[in-house]
């Protein structure tokens, strides 16, 4: 399995267009031990030929014209994207979907509530049905296990098994939460190698982390390294947890929590613009990497 990792960061982006936090400024300023980021999208593919998102990100356009992976090669209208596997609805994870608009078939996986959630109350996205040949919708359940495959219905070998980790909706659905609302993925290669995709955890339980023991590269929620991180910045709004996102730093932490993971590659995705670990010249950055993790960066390009 190839895993293209082509950006990063959490809604908004890194930096993001209203914020003046310290790390924003700094990085608009040019002076920044860091880098600047664009919101979480990773792709992968069994053979290099034909590709399959994680999600679709608001910044797919960008991140496609920068990976020539992911480019037609030929006719008048092609893609090698066969299909995009959705782990929520929330809009930096769905948003993409309505950049690739223009027609052309594709497959999409996603939860009863997450497709409905896009089907049913946002007419905007019937222009992916426009025509008969066009996006196919794909049901999924959590804990179930399905097998990735083309347009044409060619199986890749690669399957993908989804884990229910956060019952919160977006709250521009007409309903708080649902028992799928968000997944983590695991997609196994033809190698048997397997990637886990957990952009977003409100907890870590036993059962997670004896799943994350058997992975062999684990993309993880790195949004806030603090509970009140946001909070201090704002003076309002909800905690890291409340929000749905275990912080990496602190009692308790993920860093904390997994200091005994060591068979997979450890990587930090979806990280939010004000999250001190993104200063690499700063102690939570150290932190980070004398733990054996990394940031997932963009361009960052492996195999499984
Ligand atoms: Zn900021």
């Amino acid at each position: 399995m190839q895993v293209k990792i082509l950006g990063s960061a959490a809604g908004g982006g890194f930096p993001q267009w209203n914020c003046a936090c310290a790390n924003c400024q700094a990085v608009r300023s040019g002076r920044f031990a860091g880098k600047s980021r664009l919101q979480t999208q990773v792709a992968i593919s069994a053979d290099g030929a034909s590709w399959f998102l994680l999600g679709a990100s608001p910044d797919l356009r960008c991140q496609i014209e920068s990976s020539p992976e992911l480019q037609p090669r030929g006719g008048s209208r092609s893609s090698p994207i066969e299909g995009v596997v959705l782990a929520s609805s929330d809009l930096d994870h769905v948003l993409g979907l309505l950049l690739l608009r223009e027609m052309h078939p594709f497959l999409v996986w996603g939860t009863e509530s997450v497709l409905s959630t896009l089907r049913c109350q946002n007419t905007m996205f019937t222009m992916l049905n426009r025509v008969a040949d066009q996006v196919r919708w794909n049901q999924i359940r959590s804990g179930e296990s399905f097998g990735l495959k083309l347009i044409n219905g060619e199986s890749i070998g690669m399957t993908c098994e989804s884990r229910a980790v956060s019952e919160r909706l977006p709250a521009y659905a007409n309903r708080a939460t649902a028992a799928d609302a968000v997944l983590g993925l695991v997609l196994t290669a033809t190698s048997g190698k397997k990637l886990g995709f957990f952009p977003q955890i409100a907890s870590l339980t036993t059962e997670l982390k004896t799943l994350f023991a058997s992975l062999d590269c684990l993309l993880l929620d790195g949004t806030f390294w603090s509970e009140d991180e946001l909070t201090r910045l704002q003076g309002t709004g909800q905690s890291a947890r409340e929000m749905g996102h275990l912080p990496v730093g602190g009692e308790n932490g993920t860093l904390q929590q997994l200091a005994g993971l060591t068979r997979p590659k450890k990587m930090y995705i979806h990280i939010n613009n004000t999250n001190p670990m993104l200063n690499e010249a700063g102690p939570e950055f150290r932190a980070v990497r004398d733990a054996g993790w990394n940031l997932a960066d963009e361009g960052c390009q492996f195999t499984l």
